[in-house]
C-alpha cells in the first residue's frame, strides 16, 4: 500500500520501526498533492518546501534519539482561519488577502511541539459561513469522490486533504457543523469537541459562544490520537475549561457491550433522503448486534434549533466581524472620502455576500427595539435545548444521528438559496447550540458512490465514550479509511 493511503497510526509505526523516514514520508504526501490537487483545489497556500525542509532536519535528530510522540514528523493541514505566524492566513476572505499573524493559534503551537510537520493553509467557506466552501473568495474545493459535487463546508479544503491522502489528519472549525458534515460529504473522521476542551486562541472568531476546533482523520483511533494533541487548558482563552489532560486512546477498544445508544425520531424526518435512513437503520442494528442497548428518547424543541443558531451565530459574527475595517491590517477600498466612506468602501468590496448578509441579519437582531424579540428569543430557545440535551443524556449514553439529511449536493446546487444551504446543517447546529461533543463517522455509500456520514453526540466531556463507539462500528462494519476513487486513481 502507497504510505499516503496508510493512517496516522499506521505511519507512526513505520516511523518508530525507522523502516522509512520523515523526508520518504512527507514527500510522498507533497507527490500526491501535486497529482490530485489541481482538481481538488483543498490548499489555499501549500508550505512544502518548509515542510521539507522541516522533515530533513528531523530525520537528522531521530538519527540520535526516539521519536518523541506519536505525531512526530506527521504531515497535516491547518483551515486558513487558524492563525500561523509569518504565513498567510485568510480566512478564504479578500478582507484579509494580505493577512499575516504576529503569532500563532494555540492548536498550532501545540502541534508544533508535538513535532506535525505543517503541509498547508486548507480552502474553507469566507469566515467560515458556509456549508460547502463555494464561499471562498479564491476557490471552490471540489469533492474528491465526485469533482462535481461539493465537499461541504466551511472546513471543506481540511475534509477534502485528509480524504485525497493529502495530509494525513487536518484540523477545521466547527460553529454549526463545519467539521462533521464536511467529513461526512467526504467519507473521512470528524470531531467537534465539547465547547471549550480546545482552545480558541488564534482561531479567527466568527461566533465565539459556538466556534470550536477539531480533527478530521482517516479513522477514529488517528482521532483520539490528534485529540490528546490538541485538548487541554490554555490560560489565553477564557474560556478553555481547566481539566486534566486525558488519553483518549485508553478504553477506545472496550466496545459497545451493555451501552445506551439512544435513537430520536426529531433527527429522522422530513428531507432525509431514503438512502441515508437505510444506512443509519443499518448501522443501528449493527449495535445491537454489537450488543448495544438502543432506547427511543425524545426532543421537545429540537425544531427551533436551526433558527436559534442562525440567529445567535449571525449575531456573534456581526460584533466580531466589526473589527474588519480598514484602519490596522488586511484590505482597504482603494479610494475613499473621508473615515465613514472608508469603512464603507472597504466593507463592501472586502467582503463576500455571504458574511454581508449574516452581518446585516446580525446586526439587525441586536438593534435596539428587535433585541427582544429575535436575540433573547434565541437565547432562550438555547437554553430549551440544552435542557432537551440534557433530558435525553439521562435515558442513553450516546445518541445516534445522520450527520447530514444528504449526501455530496452538486457544486452551484444551492448557492442562489441561501435557506436550501443552511438547511444543510439541522443535524448538525443542535450540538453546538448545547456546547456538546459530536463525532461524524462513515457508515456506508450511497447509490452514486457517495459517502454517509453517521453523527454520534454525547454529554459533555463524553469524547471517550463517543470515540469508544466510533471505534467500535468503525471495525464491526468496516467503513474505515476509505478511498476517495480520486485517491485510486492518482
Ligand atoms: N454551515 C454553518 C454556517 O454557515 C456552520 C458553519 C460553521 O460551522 N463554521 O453557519
Amino acid at each position: 500500500m502507497a504510505l499516503t493511503k496508510k493512517t496516522l497510526h499506521e505511519i507512526s509505526d513505520l516511523l518508530n520501526k525507522k523502516e522509512v523516514t520523515v523526508q520518504e514520508v512527507t514527500q510522498s504526501v507533497i507527490d500526491q498533492i501535486d497529482a490530485v490537487e489541481n482538481k481538488t483545489q483543498a490548499y489555499l497556500k501549500l508550505e512544502t518546501e518548509q515542510a521539507l525542509e522541516t522533515a530533513r532536519t528531523l530525520d537528522e535528530t531521530l538519527k540520535s534519539r526516539d521519536r518523541k510522540n506519536v505525531l512526530e514528523g506527521i504531515p497535516y493541514g491547518l483551515k486558513d482561519n487558524m492563525c500561523t505566524k509569518g504565513i498567510l492566513t485568510t480566512c478564504a476572505s479578500k478582507m484579509l488577502y494580505n493577512f499575516i499573524p504576529p503569532y500563532d493559534a494555540h492548536v498550532y503551537e501545540r502541534l508544533m511541539v508535538d513535532g506535525g510537520i505543517l503541509l498547508g493553509k486548507t480552502n474553507m467557506d469566507e469566515f467560515a459561513m458556509g456549508s460547502s466552501t463555494e464561499n471562498s473568495a479564491y476557490q471552490v474545493t471540489k469533492n474528491p469522490w465526485d469533482l462535481s459535487k461539493v465537499p461541504g463546508g466551511s472546513s471543506g479544503g481540511s475534509a477534502v486533504a485528509v480524504a485525497a491522502d493529502m495530509a494525513y489528519f487536518s484540523l477545521g472549525s466547527d460553529t454549526g457543523g463545519s467539521i462533521r458534515q464536511p467529513a461526512s460529504f467526504c467519507g473521512v473522521v470528524g470531531l467537534k469537541p465539547t465547547y471549550g476542551l480546545v482552545s480558541r486562541y488564534g482561531l479567527v472568531a466568527f461566533a465565539s459562544s459556538l466556534d470550536q476546533i477539531g480533527p478530521f482523520t482517516k479513522d477514529v483511533e488517528d482521532c483520539a490520537l490528534v485529540l490528546n494533541a490538541i485538548a487541554g487548558h490554555d490560560k489565553k482563552d477564557s474560556t478553555s475549561l481547566n481539566i486534566d489532560k486525558k488519553d483518549y486512546t485508553v478504553g477506545l477498544k472496550d466496545g459497545v457491550k451493555g451501552m445506551k445508544i439512544g435513537v430520536a425520531k426529531a433527527f429522522f424526518g422530513q428531507g432525509l433522503l431514503p438512502e441515508v435512513r437505510q444506512k443509519l437503520e443499518e448501522a443501528i442494528a449493527l449495535y445491537k448486534e454489537m450488543g448495544a442497548e438502543i432506547v427511543d428518547v425524545s426532543f421537545e424543541y429540537l425544531d427551533y434549533a436551526l433558527s436559534a443558531y442562525y440567529m445567535i451565530s449571525s449575531a456573534e459574527a456581526s460584533s466580531n466581524l466589526a473589527r474588519y475595517d480598514g484602519i490596522r491590517y488586511g484590505f482597504r477600498a482603494e479610494e475613499f472620502d473621508g473615515l465613514v466612506d472608508l469603512y464603507r468602501k472597504t466593507r463592501s468590496q472586502g467582503f463576500g455576500s455571504e458574511v454581508k448578509r449574516r452581518i446585516m441579519l446580525g446586526t439587525y437582531a441586536l438593534s435596539s427595539g428587535y433585541y427582544d424579540a429575535y436575540y433573547k428569543k434565541a437565547m432562550q430557545v438555547r437554553t430549551l435545548i440544552k435542557t432537551d440535551f440534557d433530558e435525553v443524556f439521562k435515558n442513553c449514553d450516546v445518541l445516534l444521528t445522520p450527520t447530514s439529511p444528504t449526501t455530496a449536493f452538486g457544486i452551484g446546487e444551492k448557492t442562489s438559496n441561501p435557506l436550501e444551504m443552511y438547511l444543510s446543517d439541522i443535524y448538525t447546529v443542535p450540538v453546538n447550540i448545547a456546547g456538546i461533543p459530536g463525532i461524524s463517522i462513515p457508515c456506508g455509500l450511497d447509490q452514486q458512490g457517495l459517502p454517509i456520514g453517521m453523527q454520534l453526540l454525547g454529554s459533555v466531556l463524553s469524547e471517550e465514550k463517543l470515540l469508544q463507539a466510533a471505534w467500535a462500528f468503525e471495525n464491526e462494519s468496516g467503513y474505515k479509511n476509505m478511498k476517495a476513487p480520486l485517491g485510486e486513481e492518482a
